[in-house]
């Protein structure tokens, strides 16, 4: 399995698709790859621009204040990156420079700052709706795009450190945040099979941290809180999770406040794609000449 994966890799580098960097999980990407994520996230807009979505983009950093808030480093302490930088005087930062010459450890002496690579795309999303007080009738529908950064290197070229997810985030009463589930479950599954791709949905669960992650996970799973579109990428027993479906209940209304008109706490869900993932599994079905593609899937794709 993970040869398959190191020959996939090897191969999308060997076609100019991905620009290696030395760090596995850390990659450049090619005029081409880049215009198979430009006319997917397009094809995004297409299925889902309807609805009317709240479009907010933010960097690819979250607010230090806002991260602890989250309540991300109890279910993922090991997937998250702080952003540290020097803060010292000119003696610190002679004694910088003579350990880098000396190959001597650094970046002990790199302070945090107060910015938290984003672990996921809606995470900025909740304390912005937070902010505007209680949600309207109908509830809050956000559209969301940013680099992502999970610490979790591997070979697998479908499983990087730094990827684009774009998310629809839904805020509401539980009927509302349902009702928007189901219909991306739906929405994506059809989205996906008009590129000529193997899809299964599934249920799914987080990777929470720990002894108590397994519980919290096993309970996620129970209560049919994620689903996943998986397709084959770089293995064919193991398909990769290329959408994800989740319904929070009313995980970030609690940490947020967030409230329905009616004064309860407010529940969310939202469907994330992942853009890297979803070229990769194009690439692979499909071939790594995008002319040579089925030319249905180059006109869904490119019109
Ligand atoms: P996996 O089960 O493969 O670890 P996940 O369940 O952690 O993925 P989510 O947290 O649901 O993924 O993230 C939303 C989407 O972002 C996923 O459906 C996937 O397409 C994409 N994604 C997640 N992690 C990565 C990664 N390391 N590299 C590239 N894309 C990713
Ligand atoms: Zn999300
Ligand atoms: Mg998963």
């Amino acid at each position: 399995m993970e040869n398959g994966q190191a020959a996939f890799r090897d191969a999308l580098i060997a076609a100019g698709l991905l620009i290696p960097t030395g760090v596995d999980g850390l990659y450049g990407r090619s005029g081409v790859f880049e215009d198979v994520v430009e006319r997917f996230n397009d094809l995004i807009t297409t299925w889902g621009g309807g609805d009317g979505a709240d479009v907010m983009r933010f960097p690819p950093g979250v607010a230090r204040h806002q991260f602890e808030q989250s309540g991300y480093l109890k279910s993922f302490p090991h997937l998250a990156g702080t952003v540290h930088a020097f803060k010292g005087d000119e003696r610190a930062h002679q004694s910088l420079l003579r350990r880098l010459e000396e190959g001597e450890e650094w970046t002990d002496a790199q302070l945090a700052t107060n910015v938290v690579l984003t672990p996921a795309a809606c995470y900025p999303v909740y304390p912005t709706i937070a902010e505007r007080g209680p949600l309207p009738a109908d509830g809050a529908l956000v559209d969301v795009y940013s680099y992502c950064f999970r610490h979790e290197p591997s070979l697998d070229p479908a499983r990087m450190q730094l990827f684009r997810m774009r998310e629809y985030v839904c805020v509401g009463t539980p009927e509302q945040v349902m009702e928007f589930r189901q219909s991306w479950v739906e929405r994506g599954r059809a989205l996906m099979e008009s590129l000529a791709l193997p899809v299964a949905v599934d249920l799914a669960n987080d990777p929470f941290f720990g002894r108590a992650g397994r519980m919290l996970a096993a309970s996620q799973r129970d209560q049919g809180l994620k689903f996943e579109l998986l397709i084959p990428i770089a293995s064919a027993e193991q398909p990769t999770a290329c959408l994800s479906f989740n319904y929070h209940q009313d995980h970030f209304g609690l940490l947020w406040d967030l409230r329905t008109p009616d004064g309860a706490v407010a529940h969310t869900a939202c469907v994330g794609f992942g853009m890297e993932r979803v070229a990769l599994a194009l690439f692979r079905h499909h071939g790594f000449d995008v002319k040579a593609w089925p030319a249905a899937v180059r006109a869904v794709l490119w019109g």
